[in-house]
């Protein structure tokens, strides 16, 4: 099997915060734990900021390819340290598709069953609170919803979905495009990675660098072309680079690696059927999933930026209108909101995000208790 090597930069990095102003703000803990599979995952845990009234736990839950540290650009008031300010308990899970971890050839199915209850049953046992919030974003969204729509997380209250949940849609040119790398591209490796631009370890990955350097021209940053390649459509795909500070366009070089072709067939999958579709046949999906009503009670906001070039805002709208049609008459219904300017993860790494974005979303979460 073609594995590839560990991410440049290790297991346990430092996260160090920027403050928002008049704020201390306590150091970032690792707490791990075991998947209900085995598999070991971890937490970065930021408490709440002493002296501020709790709010209670609030897990969040990166993208497909990355790891934790996503939702901490050093450059900006990031949202752990907003929520953490606002007395939020924040659990930043390194779930199976991190780079931090043991890369495994996993499916969305995979940490639906295994990683989620087992991540929101470790929260609780620790802070002995009953119930957890979830800020998830991407493939986490994918498997989140999938684990959540299931009934494996029935203590979650209230959830924040970054740019796709139950229907995913893509842009036309990205829907021609991943069929067409999943029959070339995906038979010469198991794993795609964007550290490829600095480190091409195979021919495969020669072969994708030398696809970026002939077809990418918008920065000379090798991860931010080879992400805008692998993740889609765009130049680049995942974030404008007017929304992102100079440090936080550095800094990403670090941040995307490896993401196994399991997890591509799988959303191609989910593509042709217009909402997501479990690859293993585990009991605990139903068979239903995406048509029969979402087995939870908990409330959504549904937030997606206009311009989000990996997943259409449209879609976000789809599965905002699909968990509304099963609310029941005289329930509070969900919510959706979109951000113009804003793209797919520039929600959380955009240099304004602290002022435009992250006050809605601590907003939604602070609603209930
Ligand atoms: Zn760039």
């Amino acid at each position: 099997m073609n594995v590839p090597a560990a991410p440049p930069d290790p297991l346990q990095t430092d996260i160090v915060l920027r403050s928002p102003a008049g704020v201390r703000l306590p150091p970032v803990e690792t707490v791990w734990f075991t998947a209900g599979d085995g598999f070991r995952l971890n937490f970065r845990r930021l408490r709440p900021v002493d002296g501020v009234p709790p709010r209670g736990p609030v897990m969040m839950v990166h993208g497909a390819g990355v790891r934790a540290n996503l939702f901490c650009p050093p450059g900006i008031v990031t949202l752990p340290a907003m929520l953490s300010a606002a007395g939020f308990d924040v659990w930043m899970v390194n779930w199976r598709a991190s780079i931090d971890l043991e890369p495994s050839e996993y499916t969305l199915d995979d940490a639906a069953v295994f990683d989620f209850p087992a991540a929101v049953s470790t929260i609780r046992e620790i802070t002995e609170h009953d119930t957890v919030k979830a800020v998830v974003h991407c493939q986490g969204s994918h498997a989140f919803t999938m684990s959540i729509a299931s009934g494996l997380l029935p203590e979650v209250t209230r959830v924040v979905a970054n740019s796709t949940a139950m229907t995913p849609k893509v842009r036309r040119a990205a829907a021609i495009k991943l069929p067409l790398a999943m029959a070339t591209l995906g038979r010469l490796t198991n794993f795609f990675d964007p550290q490829f631009g600095l480190y091409p370890p195979s021919f495969a990955a020669k072969v994708m660098d030398f696809m970026v350097d002939v077809t990418h021209h918008e920065c000379r940053n090798k991860v931010c072309k080879h992400s805008s390649f692998v993740y889609g459509v765009g130049f680049p795909t995942l974030w404008s680079h007017r929304n992102l500070d100079a440090g936080t366009h550095d800094w990403i070089s670090g941040e995307f690696a490896h993401v196994p072709v399991s997890l591509f067939r799988q959303t191609l999958d989910c593509l042709v059927a217009k909402h997501l579709v479990p690859a293993r046949d585990y009991r605990e999906i139903p068979e239903l999933l995406g048509i029969e009503a979402p087995r939870t009670t908990a409330k959504f906001t549904f937030i997606t930026g206009a311009d989000n070039r990996t997943f259409l805002p449209e879609a976000m709208r789809a599965s905002h209108a699909f968990f509304n049609s099963h609310v029941p008459a005289g329930s509070p219904r969900h919510g959706f909101k979109e951000f113009e300017g804003y793209g797919h993860l520039d929600m959380f790494l955009g240099k304004h995000a602290s002022v435009e974005v992250f006050p809605h979303i601590v907003e939604w979460l602070s609603e209930d208790p």
